[in-house]
């Protein structure tokens, strides 16, 4: 059964299905002035500051999904000490780290490709994949990045709308499917949304599909869950399947301004990459040795864990307890419909000193927060019902 929601029905669907009543705004700004890189195939469409605002008068930066804790002591001193090795290429750091990685994820290093962060990651695949055209399948909303490149180089973007409860509508997804696809992407957790999409449906359909063409998953937000483990799709690349695996170092690791990423995939779709262009020639010595010592530290990653999940259980209730609905998160942000016009709800925000991201989902005006410190969320929560108010 096809259960995927039209547009116009795709707010008071998906509220319903958490069983609350949709909640209309008071405005919605005509899409082309108010909104940045107005997409037209899309439900998901941002709204960029029309006014001015001074970056130094942000006390709470909750608008890029960062991690306020990190990076962990071991890190940083990992960083200082390998200033003095900066006249020196990272090759055998890098070794190192593929070595790592490896044995965690339970493959052979060849299945492994750094990246200065997954960004990089996102924009090599679509470079290879659609550098001669093609169409890419994903939901909408989810994060556009490789959709984006893949179009600015001749793809066609063919979107599906996601299930009633958030989900991937993988149903939908593998009808889309043609003889021009040429990868299927997945965000999972996904942004902006925070939902998490089934894991066993996920893995029949990575399976499946795969066998058609590559999918890839976009796992930067895994880390978040308890048992990130048990929703990763990274065992499907070790039985063979041609699925490509992005994660990050920028999220639960705190190292989103160090830049490290790494995918995981069969060797011949990284051979794909690695013969055209480079990879561990953007990384520096000194993020490199950072990720390895941060791989030694799961005692932080456990606690930037329980932290985020506690700020999230924090706001998530104050922020209900004003009447708004909120997407359940697995991840280091939420998103909710607010009830004010994008623009001028964000600049009271800005204005409070809080920085968060606002996009029209479907011609609606939704406020998308990063978790930061319970301090910084105190803070956006005051500056939210005073805006509102
Ligand atoms: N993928 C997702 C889903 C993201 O939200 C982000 C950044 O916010 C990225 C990838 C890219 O992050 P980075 O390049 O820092 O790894």
């Amino acid at each position: 059964m096809n259960n995927s929601i039209n547009r116009r029905t795709w707010i008071k669907s998906s509220l319903m299905a958490m069983g609350t009543m949709a909640v209309a705004p008071a405005f919605a700004l005509p899409k082309n002035k108010a909104l940045a890189a107005y997409q037209p195939d899309s439900i998901l469409n941002e709204h960029i500051p029309m006014f001015n605002y001074n970056e130094a008068r942000i006390v709470a930066k909750l608008n890029a999904n960062e991690n306020p804790y990190g990076p962990s002591p071991k890190v940083i001193k990992a960083i200082s000490d390998s200033i003095a090795l900066g006249n020196r290429y990272g090759h055998g750091e890098a070794k190192v780290l593929i070595d790592m990685i490896a044995e965690k994820e339970g493959v052979t290093p060849d299945h492994i490709m750094l990246s200065p962060g997954s960004s990089d990651i996102l924009e090599k695949v679509a470079f290879v994949q659609f550098m001669n055209g093609g169409n890419v399948v994903s939901a909408d909303p989810s994060y556009m990045s490789l959709m984006n490149t893949a179009q600015k180089l001749g793809a066609t973007w063919k979107p599906s709308l996601l299930t009633g409860d958030y989900q991937h509508d993988l149903e939908a997804m593998a009808k889309s499917v043609d003889s021009e696809t040429n990868l299927v992407y997945i965000c999972n957790p996904n942004n902006p949304t925070g939902s998490i999409t089934d894991a066993t449906k996920l893995k029949a359909f990575c399976s499946t599909v795969s066998e058609k063409t590559p999918v890839f998953v976009d796992e930067a937000y895994l880390e978040f869950l308890d048992k990130p483990e048990e929703s990763s799709m990274v065992g499907l690349v070790a039985e063979g399947k041609d699925v490509i695996i992005a994660r990050t170092f920028s999220k639960v690791h705190g190292m989103a301004g160090l830049r490290i990423g790494y995918m995981v995939a069969l060797p011949e779709r990284i051979e794909s990459i690695t013969s055209k262009v480079r990879s561990t020639m953007g990384l520096c010595v000194t993020s490199l040795n950072g990720a390895i010592a941060s791989m030694k530290d799961p005692s932080f990653i456990t606690s930037c864990r329980n932290m985020n999940t506690d700020c999230r259980e924090y706001t998530k209730g104050e922020i209900a307890s004003l009447g708004y609905d909120i997407i359940p998160s697995h991840t280091s942000f939420m998103i909710f419909p607010i009830r004010m016009e994008g623009q001028a709800f964000m600049k009271g925000m800005y204005d409070s000193g809080v920085g968060i991201r606002v996009f029209n989902i479907d011609d609606k005006p939704w406020c998308r927060v990063s978790m930061g410190t319970k301090e910084e969320m105190e803070i956006f929560v005051d500056a939210f019902k005073k805006v509102t108010a």
